[in-house]
């Protein structure tokens, strides 16, 4: 099922995240719908806050960046109360996008190396390093379990030159080309 994106001026996007109980509940109905709602709306990552639930669970797809870059690591899965426990490695430059924010792109500086330990749908633990545009995805959605958006790593000057565009979003004037959560 399709879920409604929640986007820049939703409350539920500026919450610190709950973590959730791995062992007793069934994630995979909602991992599912996670990865249907992000396909559709063309991205790479989706966090719970972006459905409108605070909890820590985030899913990613690295496969549509193949096609621009053909290096990345392909990597799917769900990430249910990650933890970040290293960063580290060069600063690195991307230009970001978010589907809570329609036709926003800046660059954002971010470290190139994460150590992340993190449950999937399945009860799995993972304990892992990642780099390149994997760990890329991985901080962008880690952020927001935090109720960071990536506009909030630009400089003062760059958020004046946004203001305008992201008050239309929090205002429902920016139409997407998926389904929003209306307020
Ligand atoms: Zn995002």
């Amino acid at each position: 099922m399709i879920l409604p994106i929640y986007v820049y001026g939703e409350p539920v996007l500026r919450k610190t995240a709950e973590e959730v109980d791995v062992e007793n509940t069934d994630w995979k109905p909602l991992v599912a719908d996670m990865y249907e709602t992000m396909y559709h709306a063309g991205g790479v990552g989706l966090a719970g806050p972006q459905v409108g639930k605070s909890i820590r669970l985030f899913v990613i797809d690295s496969e549509p960046f193949k096609e621009s870059f053909p290096n990345v690591r392909i990597y799917k899965s769900a990430f249910i109360n990650p933890v970040i426990t290293k960063q580290w490695g060069d600063d690195f430059v991307f230009s970001e996008g978010c589907l809570s924010l329609p036709r926003i792109n800046e660059d954002v500086v971010r470290k190139s190396q994460i150590h992340v330990e993190f449950y999937d749908e399945n009860g799995n633990f993972h304990d892992e390093d990642f780099d390149g545009l994997v760990a890329r995805i991985i901080q962008h959605e880690y952020d927001h379990l935090d109720g960071k958006v990536f506009v909030d790593h630009l400089s003062q000057i760059k958020k004046m030159v946004l203001k305008r565009q992201l008050s239309d979003i929090a205002n429902g004037k920016t139409c997407a080309a998926y389904k929003t959560h209306r307020k």
